[in-house]
């Protein structure tokens, strides 16, 4: 009975978006990728180039001069916290510090005044929201039991390289007793070493991405709470726990995380969305190694996998999704000679059509793009013995390091990015290609991948500076331009 009338409460829903979508054209635009993918900087500098008019050629609406003016508005969700638009990019132009990252879902509308193609006035509103893609990523959970969770995470632990950062959890797990009686400190301490464990996967050296449940990477405003605290136990895949068991707590606590948080975002939030950017730190991916590669391309197949829900599907009442275009984008493009751009978007379109065949993905329109939100860096020719070397300069973080040399944050620095290998069968491999960009034939230069700060801007301008940026335009286009026609 309660599904009927949470099926009729959406509908009523669904109607009433429809409704108001027809006097007050809306676009909800939905920004994810997992942690440091880069979604922050993403959403200020887009906000910033639309309302202040940036330099986007590619984005024919703007540079054309049909958009009028594009402003702030409050936003309808009363219960999303807003996007601190203002702070990222005080932090961004005037600290020149990078804002601080995605932790939660937020939001934020911008309403966009415009001439049609034929002359006619309109208005869009841009409804963005910001989430982690860790929460995605916890989609396939509702069709699984505890046991099947568990049996999985386990067997993935035991795999390397994660069976190496598991251990100290995995000795924790050796002292439990799933049958014997429930204990809330056994609980809370199996959690912790859990959560551990996955924070760890995800650190620079292994870059792992695939790391269900997401909320323990992400806790949102759910930190410590019940439905947070629960972890793997050793049990039969198709067992059932006795009463009062450390097994049944775990249990329970997995059916309440799938109803009071997994659910919820599904129905409330992705399934209201129109168009999707999904944003990924392939360079970093490519710099951890191979199975770091591997394990974004499993994290993009399930990602495509929400995407996917059908009609079929059990869960295709509570959140058919309505998406119809989801563009792919790797980030920071600026750590690269512009000579690289389009092999950073044929390696992502590589992964993006892998995942794309493992998940079975039909219906929307998917494209790829390399781009960096806030360019960091400018390109230059560097002597290095008889080579002329394609660099790229920009100032490091103060701390950041490269042979032997500290950073101080303010001198400007030129260094060699290494070049994106040209065999991309070669980089699932592991085969030396791969090698390509952390030590390829330059290996002796100075290559790092070195974090820069955002850039020095000029200031002279009225308008106040505009932020310089690698393929925006061409994003903006393909995620909104046809609504701007
Ligand atoms: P989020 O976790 O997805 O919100 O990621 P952020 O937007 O906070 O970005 C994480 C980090 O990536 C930032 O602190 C920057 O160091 C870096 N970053 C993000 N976007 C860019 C970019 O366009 N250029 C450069 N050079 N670095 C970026």
């Amino acid at each position: 009975f309660s599904d009927l009338v949470e099926e009729a409460w959406l509908s009523a829903r669904a109607l009433k978006d429809y409704s108001e979508n027809i006097f007050n054209p809306t676009v909800r635009l939905g920004v994810t990728g997992l942690s440091r993918a880069g979604k922050t900087v993403f959403i200020t500098a887009l906000v910033h180039g639309l309302c202040r008019g940036g330099r986007f050629p590619i984005f024919e609406s703007m540079s054309t001069g049909r958009i009028a003016t594009a402003r702030l508005a409050p936003q309808p969700d009363d219960a999303v916290p807003r996007f601190a638009y203002e702070t990222f990019l005080a932090t961004l132009i005037e600290q020149r510090q990078w804002p601080s990252s995605t932790v939660d879902i937020s939001e934020l509308r911008l309403v966009i005044d415009y001439q049609r193609k034929n002359g006619a006035e309109r208005t869009l509103t841009l409804d963005i929201v910001d989430y982690p893609g860790e929460w995605l990523l916890d989609l396939p959970l509702l069709n699984k039991s505890y046991e099947q969770w568990a049996t999985e995470s386990l067997a993935l632990s035991r795999q390397d390289p994660r069976a190496r950062v598991a251990r100290e959890w995995h000795a924790h797990l050796a002292t439990l007793d799933p049958n014997g009686r429930e204990n809330e400190q056994e609980t809370l301490t199996a959690a912790r070493l859990f959560t551990t464990y996955l924070r760890n996967c995800r650190n620079e050296q292994f870059a792992m991405s695939l790391l269900p449940p997401g909320r323990f990477l992400m806790p949102g405003n759910l930190a410590g709470s019940p439905a947070l605290t629960f972890a793997p136990l050793d049990v039969p895949i198709d067992g059932t726990p006795p009463e009062r068991s450390l097994w049944a707590m775990m249990r329970r606590r997995f059916e309440a995380y799938k109803d009071v948080v997994v659910r919820p975002f599904f129905r409330d939030h992705f399934a209201r969305l129109d168009r999707q950017i999904v944003l990924a730190d392939a360079l970093s991916a490519f710099n951890a190694g191979p199975e770091a590669l591997q394990d974004l391309e499993a994290a993009l197949a399930g990602i495509l996998d929400c995407f996917r829900v059908g009609r079929s599907s059990l869960l295709a009442t509570m959140f058919r999704p309505r998406i119809d275009r989801i563009l792919f984008a790797a980030t920071k493009a600026d750590h690269l000679h512009h000579s690289s751009h389009d092999r950073l978007e044929a390696i992502l379109r590589k992964l993006v059509e892998r995942a794309m065949q493992r998940a079975e993905f039909a219906g929307a329109t998917v494209d790829v793009v390399a781009l960096a939100a806030v360019r960091a860096t400018r390109e230059a020719q560097v002597q290095r013995g008889r080579d002329r070397l394609p660099s790229i300069v920009g100032t490091p973080i103060k701390g950041e390091m490269a042979e032997g040399e500290v950073f101080d944050g303010e001198t400007e620095v030129a260094t060699f990015p290494g070049d994106l290998p040209t065999n991309l069968q070669g980089l699932f491999k592991g085969e030396d290609t791969f090698r390509g960009l952390a030590a390829g034939p330059h290996q002796d230069a100075d290559f790092r991948f070195l974090r820069f700060r955002p850039p020095r801007l000029a200031t002279h301008d009225p308008e106040g500076p505009a932020l310089p940026h690698i393929r925006l335009d061409r994003t903006l286009q393909f995620l909104i331009g046809d609504k701007l026609q």
